[in-house]
């Protein structure tokens, strides 16, 4: 996905030192470079939503039924809680390297705080707090640039995509009383 200057303005921190609170750094040939206080912002927006469907009761995940794109065009049934919270751990864990996966790991995942990490992984704070804030940057610059399905905005993962049926379908009125037609697809 594009950058794009409203969704940067949007996330930017006011009182970033790095953008002032534009959100981009500097413009490269007209290609927007997002500063990585807008970056944060998006890895705790996707990590909020998260958090939530991981949180949630099993009984309240909804069960959808999609259309697809592609030549088959097949609908298909999903559950959009759990199909989230795995995309957002199997991205994690194909983009970072092992020495960041583990911070991701201990500190996201398990939810140790920095005192536990720092114990455990065996680093000082300020290594740790830099090393967190690589990773939110690198995450939410591949969740927003995923494609097809971007992790950001959470809002758009979860709405149903509706796609255009196939040409060779007609739409007919199924014979009957007239208060019985129903459009059917052939
Ligand atoms: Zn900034």
């Amino acid at each position: 996905m594009e950058w794009s200057r409203s969704d940067v303005l949007s996330l930017a921190r006011l009182s970033c030192t790095t953008c002032g609170g534009e959100g981009a750094r500097r413009e490269n040939k007209g290609k927007i470079i997002p500063c990585p206080c807008v970056l944060r912002a998006i890895f705790r927006a996707c990590y909020a939503r998260f958090r939530v469907c991981v949180r949630k009761e099993k009984y309240m995940s909804r069960v959808s039924f999609e259309h697809f794109g592609g030549k088959e065009r097949r609908m298909m049934w999903g559950r959009k809680d759990e199909e989230y919270a795995a995309d957002f751990h199997l991205v994690s864990q194909r983009v970072l390297d092992a020495f960041h996966y583990r911070i991701f790991s201990c500190h996201f995942l398990l939810g140790a705080d920095w005192k536990l990490c720092c114990r455990r992984l065996r680093m000082d704070r300020g290594c740790f707090f830099h090393a967190v804030y690589r990773v939110q940057e690198t995450l939410g610059r591949v969740f927003y640039e995923l494609e097809p399905y971007a992790l950001y905005p959470p809002r758009d993962y979860f709405c149903t995509r509706i796609v255009a049926p196939p040409r060779a379908a007609t739409l007919v009125s199924r014979p009957g009383p007239p208060s019985c037609t129903q459009p059917v697809w052939r």
